[in-house]
């Protein structure tokens, strides 16, 4: 359908009258079109919301929220799970900065994404004049995101679109900002030329091919490994090379950790899996393998007690980006490049007869996984109640094993840290979480991109505490009539229910929320089905019932407030004083 204002029915030409006119609200909506881009996650409001309406009418699926926030997580997970920047619409000044959180987290994570915002005016905002919602808004993102950009002319609409999509998905994914004047949307041009200067963009992400030496280089420090490692990350999901990646694991024979978002890259019961030996994989190995994943702090920056003796590693890493070799420690092989090109270049360069790695490295790894998976099978398999954290995961292990195919979002502390290696995933791209900043927040904007984006049913499973930044758009996933199923982890509290104030004052402790509150009540408050779950079996049933109905669902699941401990697994990083006043 053409988007251009008619200014006349009758062809100028024809009847020798004004030409046909666009503007800035259509050329906008076809440049996206013309890329493929045909979902906005967003919130209304000046001066962006009639080119939301307009975009609708467009046939471009326009996804309403309740806060910026969740509207730019649900983008940074769309594009994660597509390739294609996910697109975020937010009005000026205070809709911008709640939506530039998700914008720097997409970027922190790599995920590509384009906050589109409408701002004010120039001349007013470079004066300092005070206009509506007056802020500068391209020099406060710019530092917080991969690549800025503000179009003033309705004429640039169509090259500015596509410097934004080729900078959040080329070289290491990221995310941008498209700062649109509110001017902008009602600057008229003549439609012929305005089509004429819309881009497609080529090739958007280009393959970035290895080096041949370097190649060469890694698989030398391969070859020479006793106790070699793989390590797959979120970029290596991202990167959606799954048949080469899998063939490259097991031809190498080489064991494999996932990152918590690559789980399901190769099936977490895949022989090859050391995720339940993991202590003694990253201890114990002497070339480790990194693909699309970092050595931050999520794997103690390479070095430390976890990686056992100084200097008893090399490390081969895969990555896009060629500046994050030796971010922490020594790469002894760079291999810079897109992961479907050097997992190729690998295979390819591997020969026939590739001899698999030690088979004591191999049984040393099988043993303790072994010994682990079965130290761990009865908590998973008893029904205590009030529920713990690892009967209430027993249950959803055993759906989600059922279910291979369906979407799962987990956030929280402790409900993260357990979930994170009791529930095991079997395909690409299923598990969505907190990413690398472990940021509370995410759970119903991703919830909601990953059923309109997929399509499958989605299993959000929640700390009641992280639930509590994004519970309001429960009303969105109820408006859309999402097949998502949340499970809220209650445990009356942040870590656990059973902090007390010291000084007997009235006032709760700072972790401790309402007791037995009953969250299932604020689905039901929009339509949706609410469930309160006290055992295992009411929490099992549930849960396939709403997972077989498509109805947006949340499930309290009461949780033993004694349960869980402080910062989850990371209360290492929480500084704590020695000072006793
Ligand atoms: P995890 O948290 O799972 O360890 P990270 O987000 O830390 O993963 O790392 C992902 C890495 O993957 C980033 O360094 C990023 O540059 C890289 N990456 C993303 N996409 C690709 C790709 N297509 N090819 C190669 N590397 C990629
Ligand atoms: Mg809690």
């Amino acid at each position: 359908m053409s988007a251009n204002v008619k200014a006349n029915e009758t062809p100028a030409s024809e009847s020798g009258e004004a030409p046909e006119l666009t503007d800035g609200f259509h050329l906008l909506i076809d440049a996206l079109q013309a890329n493929g881009l045909n979902t906005i996650y967003g919130v209304p409001g000046i001066p962006i919301t009639d080119f939301g309406r307009l975009a609708q009418a467009s046939g471009m699926r326009v996804i309403s929220f309740r806060h910026e926030q969740h509207a730019g997580n649900a983008a940074a997970i769309a594009g994660y799970l597509t390739r294609k920047p996910g697109l975020c619409l937010t009005v000026s000044a205070p809709g911008f900065l709640n939506g530039l959180t998700a914008l720097a987290n997409a970027t922190t994570n790599c995920f590509p994404m384009i906050l589109i915002s409408g701002s004010s005016e120039r001349e007013i905002v470079d004066l300092q004049q005070g206009d509506y919602e007056e802020m500068d808004q391209l020099a406060i993102a710019k530092p917080l995101c991969k690549a800025a950009f503000r179009i003033l002319h309705a004429e640039d609409i169509g090259i500015g679109v596509a410097r934004a999509i080729r900078a959040a998905v080329s070289g290491r994914p990221g995310g941008v900002y498209l700062d649109l004047p509110a001017k902008l949307f009602g600057q008229v041009m003549n439609a012929a030329e305005g089509a004429r200067s819309i881009v497609k963009v080529i090739d958007p992400a280009p393959a970035q091919i290895p080096a041949a030496d370097s190649v060469a280089r890694a698989l030398d420090v391969i070859s020479k490994a006793k106790r070699p490692l793989i390590i797959l990350g979120k970029g290596a999901a991202y990167a959606q090379a799954d048949a080469e990646l899998r063939a490259f694991v097991e031809k190498s024979g080489i064991p494999y950790l996932p990152m918590s978002m690559a789980k399901g890259l190769l099936p977490d019961d895949h022989p090859q899996s050391a995720g339940a030996a993991r202590s003694l994989a990253l201890k114990e190995s002497d070339v480790v393998i990194m693909i699309g994943a970092r050595l931050n702090w999520l794997l103690s920056h390479g070095k430390g007690k976890s990686w056992g003796e100084p200097g008893s590693k090399r490390f081969v890493q895969i990555d896009i980006e060629p500046r994050e070799m030796d971010s922490n420690v020594e790469i002894a092989a760079p291999l810079v490049g897109d992961i479907a090109s050097c997992v190729s270049a690998l295979l390819g360069d591997m020969g026939e007869s590739w001899a698999a790695p030690p088979a004591e490295w191999i049984s040393a790894l099988n043993d303790k996984r072994d010994a682990n998976l079965s130290k761990m099978a009865a908590r998973l398999e008893a029904s205590v109640q009030p529920m713990d954290f690892h009967t209430a995961l027993g249950a959803l292990k055993t759906i989600i094993k059922q279910r291979p195919d369906i979407m799962l979002v987990n956030e929280g502390a402790n409900t993260l840290d357990f979930a994170r290696s009791i529930i095991d995933m079997y395909q690409p791209r299923k598990r969505l979480d907190v990413g690398t900043w472990g940021i509370m927040g995410i759970g119903m904007g991703a919830a909601v991109a990953a059923a309109i984006e997929t399509g499958k049913p989605v299993l959000a499973v929640e700390g009641d505490s992280a639930f509590g930044f994004s519970g309001m758009e429960v009303e969105t996933i109820c408006r859309y009539d999402l097949p998502v199923c949340i499970v809220v982890f209650n445990n009356n509290g942040i870590y656990r229910g059973t902090d007390v104030n010291p000084t007997g004052g009235s006032d709760v402790a700072p972790t401790v929320f309402v007791k037995n509150a009953r969250y299932d009540m604020m689905m039901e408050a929009f339509g949706g089905v609410g469930v309160q779950a006290s055992n295992r079996d009411e929490l099992t049933r549930a849960v396939n019932e709403a997972l077989d109905s498509g109805k947006p669902t949340l499930i309290n699941a009461v949780i033993d407030e004694n349960s869980g401990t402080e910062s989850g697994r990371i209360g290492n990083l929480n500084p704590q004083s020695v000072v006793k006043k």
